[in-house]
């Protein structure tokens, strides 16, 4: 996809006129930096397994299944030796600008913070974030990555991921910050995600602003009458910024 000067145009007259901002991110967004998401043609969705992903990343799974869930884990979710890619990027060059307001993402990669993203709400949790859930102890993502099999604490207890499986509630907190920032945001800019994973997606509902510009490769599961809607990857698309 070749980037329209016109579109690159309207998104600079958007952004000018935008004070309070906000980014509602996917898996989409970190493709380009080699980190496949969940729905798209080569996504871990069309992938074969022995269980079907959703399954193999429920809660009921991880509890079941520990040893296997970690297999999977560890091979499929963990990248940490991602970079940002132009898209993180360009949203941490519009923060330091004063036209972003924050970053709100579906992701649990961490990209945007090595991009230098500092508001930035993480609704599925982190992988560099680990807890042990038996004494609460944290540990960092080395040492799951350093270990083999499950995960132990000092103290015997499993190694949970802080990251929201299914099944598994959001963190209130989070979403009620991500509610209050997209309610006061002027610009909504939703990338990189289907749509199809709630509660998350239905945090779009909340926004009362003039704009919304969504930048996708296909059309997410959502109605898109109405929006400023740029089919294409969003590397390419937020770096012609
Ligand atoms: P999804 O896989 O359902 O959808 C991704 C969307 O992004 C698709 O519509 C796809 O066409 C689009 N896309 C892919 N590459 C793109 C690109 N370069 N530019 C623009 N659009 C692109 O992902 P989702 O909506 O985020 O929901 C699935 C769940 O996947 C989330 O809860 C998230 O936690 C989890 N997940 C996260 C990561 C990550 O942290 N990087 C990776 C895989 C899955």
């Amino acid at each position: 996809m070749s980037v329209r000067a016109e579109d690159v145009q309207n998104r600079r007259q958007i952004l000018k006129r935008s004070r309070r901002a906000v980014f509602f991110g996917g898996a989409g967004v970190s493709t380009e930096s080699g980190i496949p998401d969940f729905r798209s043609q080569d996504g871990l969705y069309r992938q074969k397994y022995k269980y079907p992903p959703e399954r193999i990343l429920s809660h009921t799974f991880f509890l079941e299944h520990t040893e296997e869930f970690y297999e999977f884990y560890r091979e499929k979710m963990l990248c940490p030796d991602a970079q940002p890619n132009a898209a993180h990027i360009a949203l941490a060059g519009l923060e330091s600008e004063g036209v972003l307001a924050a970053v709100i993402t579906q992701n649990i990669d961490g990209l945007h913070q090595k991009a230098g993203s500092k508001t930035v709400l993480e609704l599925h949790g982190s992988v560099w974030r680990n807890h042990c859930m038996r004494c609460g102890m944290s540990y960092p993502l080395q040492r799951i990555l350093k270990t083999k099999g499950v995960p132990r604490c000092a103290c015997g207890g499993v190694v949970k991921p802080d990251v929201v499986l299914y099944e598994e509630p959001l963190d209130q907190a989070v979403l009620d910050r991500s509610v209050g920032l997209i309610g006061a945001a002027d610009t909504l800019i939703i990338g990189g995600t289907s749509l199809n994973v709630y509660p998350a997606a239905g945090l779009i509902e909340f926004f009362r602003g003039a704009n919304v510009v969504v930048i996708n490769r296909g059309a997410p599961a959502k109605d898109m009458r109405g929006v400023y809607f740029i089919d294409g990857k969003i590397g390419e698309v937020l770096g012609a910024l």
